[in-house]
């Protein structure tokens, strides 16, 4: 489950042990626990460690039995058989005759105890009656990874897991190592019990109610795995309970002492003790854990560890109804600091002297504090929270949160001792119009968009040097982060983002070889609501790249034309995968650099207009060069002229093909609402066949050959009082259309016909515009325009994006 950076892929990640955990839900049915399988065989080596809840709903059927006993209830007998009925199920289901024997004997045995405790001394056994759940759930699934995939075997919490009950199940991690140890196998899956372990006395406990998380990080602790994963049937932790604040967000990674203060102010997902373990002081290194959903596993969940700056950001808002508030003199006292350790008070604070106690605990600590005659004060209240990585420091947050809890009237706030949390106590419960305005105005929906850059050459290069303004002075820009740079061999990947302002620098010391596979792989698991790539490379392999994008929900950017001048099929297919997955694609730069044409054109076609005509010039080096030649001097000589300005390709004759207008045409084209490719546009190639095909050297060494046919072209024009132009052109017509790029004589009043050299001229005719068309004219080529053009995009991109919310599935939480 960890991601693998394509440029650091961390060699010891591949060779250290992880802990999967998988939740009741996830093993409700033999369904639910073929798909584990399926999760077990991609994700498990031998040496990792599985950690197992009771199937289903069976800690809760337990209860029940428990209950029916202690009321002498008739109703036992045959609660016990379909229980015992349901595990049969399940073992018939999912095994063999020959591997599901033992397994039945097992159970038979199991249930004569189970019945024997429950109708003789259900009190005393309680524990003992709890564990059936986690062992026969281990046994299952163990059996079943056995038959189906590598041998497996069980190990028993109550053989190894010691714990000191009244201490909010402290555990003894140096005996508990010990023991753990002496159970493990080698070459074989584990499949270890979760919710149970033992006392110093050797007696059995439960870690308390969904307690098989923290059993799975207790695992993790004393194996120094590095990963655990909590395979559930959420596929994350949100910004907010996702199933009433609909704009909740993923949050894809979530530093520890932030998660921990989550779990502590009730995330149904992270229980408060689960990530106690996860900081064992013994720890040589930082664990992550890692909630996935096991109904979709290829669904990359939240990560829970350390991070830098960004993932620090993250904020998320939570609500706690239905609790009491306890003041009083005594909780001042250090004799009720101590007494309090063993109930799971979740507030306390004993400077003001108040605790806040949640549901499950209020009659035992109300029970305590009678008994203890001590004067109390008790209010029934709730909270809301908002909490972020030392977001009680931030004047602005807490006046935010302030305002925004106003109308609810607290009673007061508190901030946590960490600083990671600030909560209001209210009179009255949360409201879910309360929580989602809070969670508004806490996160203002903001959303993490990653940035990739590719193409580092001179517009990469302008384009860096004016992103750290850009995102300092856009407030759709407030979250988006540079998180890679991709060069044509070498890339730099960081999850925690690379400082705009020394991006070059950054570049060239750390960028590593990359190859494209594990480029893919990162794009896939970004731990990012939103990835843009900005591709400012002139490279057709890399919008070869385009439809993996697309794919992926990846957005693009691009000055690269190839992508959008692919052929029909191709380029339809790239249209309709990203309108599947919401990929946005924005070329604006594409023809006439930052000259807003693809945007004028996208807008008449939003806007219903129709197009009938659009043509110009389109390439800054043909304009320079025709509005320059008045032969005086010859076409050769102006040509190597615009070659030493920089004016031209490399090799010339890559502008003078007219193939680069011509993809212009179709790209503005499309742009207008029709479907053609490329080989529907006729193109004038000014170069002579015999020039076209030789070296560069002997093309220049041989130029002089263009010179008469542009003399007379020239003439032939002057004669009637015309010019010459290279010109594009696509046509509206009775039967279709008619688009071509050639060399055409224009009257010299002509809009084409005076133009700055360099510059584009673009003309729109359409129904609105039709007398008089549309003209958008100016510099088409240039690094400052361009890479301001590729800006412009960005801007409109992440505004799209902020705006967006994912719809998301629930099915329970466990
Ligand atoms: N089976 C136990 C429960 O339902 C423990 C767990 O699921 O985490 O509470
Ligand atoms: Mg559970």
């Amino acid at each position: 489950m960890s991601r693998v950076n394509p440029v650091h892929t961390e060699q010891a990640n591949a060779i250290s042990t992880n802990v999967h955990k998988f939740g009741g839900s996830s093993l409700a049915d033999s369904a639910c626990i073929k798909r584990v399988l399926t999760i077990v065989r991609r994700h498990c080596k031998k040496d990792d460690l599985i950690v197992v809840s009771a199937n289903g709903d069976t800690t809760d059927t337990l209860f029940a039995l428990f209950e029916l006993a202690e009321a002498h209830d008739e109703a036992l007998s045959s609660a016990i058989e379909s229980l015992k009925l349901s595990q049969l199920k399940l073992i018939r289901e999912l095994l063999s005759i020959e591997s599901g024997q033992p397994l039945i004997e097992a159970l038979d045995a199991d249930i004569k105890q189970l019945t024997f405790w429950l109708l003789n001394q259900p009190q005393q056994f309680t524990n003992q009656i709890l564990a059936f759940g986690e062992v026969w759930s281990a046994r299952l699934l163990s059996a079943y990874i056995s038959q189906e995939y590598t041998a497996s075997y069980t190990i028993d919490a109550r053989d190894y897991l010691i714990v000191d009950d009244a201490k909010h199940c402290q555990v003894q991690y140096e005996a508990s190592q010990q023991q753990f140890n002496q159970l493990l196998e080698d070459q074989k899956l584990a499949v270890i019990t979760g919710y149970i372990g033992k006392d110093s006395k050797g007696e059995a406990i439960t870690l308390g109610r969904n307690g098989s998380d923290y059993s799975a990080t207790i695992v993790a602790a004393l194996a120094q795995a590095k990963n655990v994963t909590l395979w559930t049937d959420v596929d994350g932790i949100y910004s907010a309970d996702p199933r009433v604040v609909p704009n909740a967000r993923k949050l894809h990674r979530l530093p520890n002492e932030v998660a921990k203060e989550l779990g502590r102010l009730g995330n149904p997902v992270l229980h408060a003790k689960t990530l106690k373990p996860l900081s064992f002081e013994q720890l040589p290194h930082t664990v992550h854990l890692h909630v996935a959903s096991s109904f979709a596993p290829e669904v990359l969940g939240s990560e829970i560890g350390s991070f830098g700056e960004i993932a620090k950001q993250e904020l998320s808002v939570t609500r706690l109804n239905d609790l009491l508030l306890i003041e009083s003199e005594f909780l001042k006292t250090e004799q009720a600091k101590i007494a309090f350790e063993q109930f799971s008070v979740e507030q306390i604070d004993h400077e003001l002297g108040f605790v806040v106690v949640q549901q499950h605990t209020q009659q035992q600590v109300t029970d305590w504090l009678a008994s203890s005659n001590v004067q109390v004060r008790v209010t029934p209240i709730a909270l809301v929270a908002a909490v972020g990585h030392n977001i009680a420091q931030q004047g602005n947050m807490f006046a935010r949160f302030k305002r925004a809890t106003k109308s609810a009237k607290p009673l007061r706030f508190i901030q946590s001792s960490n600083n990671h949390s600030i909560i209001a106590v209210l009179k009255e419960n949360c409201t879910i119009e309360l929580l989602n305005r809070v969670h508004h105005a806490m996160t203002k929906d903001a959303r993490h968009i990653g940035l990739v850059v590719a193409g580092l050459g001179n517009i990469g290069e302008v384009f860096l040097s004016m992103l750290p303004e850009q995102l300092s002075r856009h407030h759709s820009l407030e979250n988006t982060y540079l998180v890679g740079l991709l060069g044509s061999k070498k890339a730099l990947i960081r999850d925690d983002g690379i400082n705009p302002a020394l991006a070059k620098a950054l570049y060239e010391q750390h960028a590593n070889d990359y190859d494209k596979a594990a480029l893919m792989e990162w794009l896939g698991n970004h731990p990012y609501d939103e990835l843009i790539v900005v591709d400012l490379t002139p490279s057709e392999e890399f919008s070869d790249y385009y439809q993996e994008f697309f794919a992926k929900g990846i957005h693009v950017i691009g000055a690269n034309k190839w992508a959008a001048s692919a052929d029909t099929p191709q380029y339809n297919r790239l249209l309709s995968t990203a309108s599947e997955t919401g990929s946005l694609w924005y070329g604006n730069t594409t023809v006439g650099a930052g000259l807003p044409v693809n945007y004028a054109l996208n807008d008449l076609a939003r806007s219903g207009d129709k197009v009938i005509e659009i043509s110009g010039i389109f390439s800054g080096t043909l304009s320079w060069l025709f509005e320059s030649y008045d032969a005086s001097v010859p076409f050769s000589t102006l040509l190597k002229d615009a070659r030493n300005q920089g004016l031209t390709e490399p090799d010339p004759r890559e502008d003078l093909s007219g193939k680069d207008v011509q993809r212009k045409l179709l790209i503005l084209a499309r742009l207008a609402g029709f479907e053609l490719s490329l080989s529907d546009i006729s193109v004038q190639n000014l170069v002579p066949e015999a020039l076209q095909t030789i070296s560069i050297d002997e093309f220049l060494a041989r130029c002089e050959e263009l010179d008469d046919y542009f003399e007379q072209a020239f003439s032939d024009a002057k004669a009637q009082n015309q010019c010459i132009r290279y010109v594009a052109k696509f046509a509206k017509t009775s039967a279709g259309y008619k688009a071509e790029v050639c060399l055409a004589q224009l009257g010299l009043s002509h809009a084409f016909a005076s133009l700055t050299p360099c510059d584009n001229i673009f003309q729109i005719k359409s129904q609105w515009y039709h007398d008089n068309p549309l003209i958008i004219r100016g510099p088409g080529a240039g690094r400052e325009v361009t890479a301001g053009g590729v800006h412009s995009d960005l801007v409109v991109a992440c505004q799209t994006l902020n705006k967006k919310s994912k719809p998301v599935e629930i099915r329970g939480i466990n």
